[in-house]
């Protein structure tokens, strides 16, 4: 059986070897966010596009500024977007505002904090050195240079980069869409009353918010009960989409017939369990060129292998960069005990005290227990080799997607 990162590895390779059209399409920015460049973008001019002043202060020669006291003659006045057509000579300076370009003859701006002004009559209270506040034109990044290479993810700050240089229409790839499948006998649509003996479907929800957020399109097909026929034409339905994720019926039960479903329609297994706990009899198979996940039924089960198999395959089908799982570490608070040769991902919480951050376990019933989970803010990591940690030393830690 697969490790957690041999499998994660498993599904990269496997998804960046399937041959489909990586399908472009062009939207404005403000659409933008989380979706995958397909065509750079260059810088349009250099920026700064002038020599830019960055405090608000007098524009001087620094050779007049050697030394502190130095008095200068303030022969004009600089605000943001303003322009000053004169020279700044000898013993001259010029009021200048934080945004303004430099004047000509000056190569420093002294903050105004360290000036006084007497009329026309500015001293200088400190020296100040060439280039001081002072960021040149085209030393961000000069014309025609790369500011968002192909495959970045767009991010607040990228979309703002692209802003900046005019490109307010961007090419992108098609988010891949991902069919989401739940199955049960037992599972009832979450805005119907269940029986009970019937749980709501929570795994549809949760599937769709973690596509979603992972740059997928989900398209959601509802709940096939346990029967041979209905779960082959719900997996038939999926796999008109790139990816199709099961929710439930992969374990060993009698009525687990997910696998037995994948197999008649000719599914190639890439792996039939992971050596994790929650999670373990994950499935990843292809079928018709497509991605097909089986996840286990349990919802904190279907979340966690969510994060850790079918967000790489939405990665890559998004001509993106994998994103690596962001692990860190934290110093436990609670002793760890657990059994059985697998990583356990275990609810928790991390709080920064000081400067140290610090992870509790959470008490919870297991893989069923969604009232922990939404507790939680982030999975204790805990490897086959340490199944017993105490309290104080440091373990690894993964944040709970848009809980920290
Ligand atoms: P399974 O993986 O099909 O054996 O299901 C394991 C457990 O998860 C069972 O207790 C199910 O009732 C529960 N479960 C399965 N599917 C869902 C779902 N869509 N929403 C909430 N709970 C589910
Ligand atoms: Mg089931």
């Amino acid at each position: 059986m697969l490790s957690y990162s041999e499998a994660r590895q498993k599904v990269i390779e496997v998804a960046g070897a399937i041959r489909r059209p990586m399908r472009r399409e062009t939207i404005e920015i403000e659409d933008a966010f989380n979706r995958t460049v397909a065509a750079e973008v260059y810088s349009d001019r250099d920026y700064p596009p002038f020599d830019r002043s960055v405090r608000d202060g007098f524009a001087v020669r620094s050779s007049d500024a050697a030394s502190a006291g130095a008095r200068l003659e303030c022969i004009g006045e600089l605000r943001a977007g303003g322009k000053f057509d004169g020279v700044v000579g000898p013993g001259e300076c010029v009021e200048i505002m934080t945004g303004a370009g430099v004047p000509q003859g000056a190569d420093a701006v002294v903050m105004v904090e360290y000036t006084k002004r007497e009329g026309r009559t500015i001293t200088l209270d400190r020296a100040a050195k060439s280039g001081e506040h002072i960021v040149r034109r085209g030393s961000e990044a000069g014309e025609g240079s790369l500011l968002i290479p192909t495959r970045a993810r767009l991010g607040y700050a990228e979309i703002a980069l692209a802003a900046q240089a005019g490109a307010t229409l961007l090419e992108v790839f098609q988010r891949p869409s991902l069919a989401i499948l739940s199955t049960g006998d037992e599972v009832v649509e979450a805005r119907k009353m269940p029986g009970p003996l019937e749980v709501r479907n929570s795994n549809g929800i949760s599937v769709q918010i973690l596509a979603g957020t992972a740059g997928a399109k989900p398209v959601q097909l509802g709940n096939a009960p346990d029967q041979i026929g209905a779960i082959r034409s719900g997996i038939e339905r999926g796999l008109n989409e790139d990816i199709l994720v099961l929710s439930g019926g992969v374990s060993m039960g009698k009525y687990d017939l997910v696998e037995q479903a994948l197999a008649d329609l000719g599914a190639v297994f890439h792996y039939t369990g992971v050596e994790i706990r929650p999670g373990r009899p994950a499935v990843f198979a292809t079928c018709r060129d497509k991605l097909v996940f089986g996840l286990p039924g349990n919802p904190v089960s279907t979340m966690v292998t969510f994060e850790l198999f079918v967000l790489p395959a939405i990665d890559v089908f998004s001509g993106a960069v994998p994103r690596p799982l962001p692990i860190f570490k934290a110093r436990l608070d609670t002793p760890v005990r657990e059994k059985g040769a697998l990583t356990h991902f275990l609810p928790s919480r991390v709080e920064w005290t000081g400067r140290e951050a610090h992870v509790a376990q959470l008490r919870w019933q297991g893989s069923g227990d969604v009232v922990a989970l939404a507790t939680a803010n982030c999975f204790l990591v805990v490897g086959p080799d340490r199944l017993e940690m105490e309290l104080g030393e440091m373990a690894d830690v993964i944040p709970r997607r848009g809980a920290i």
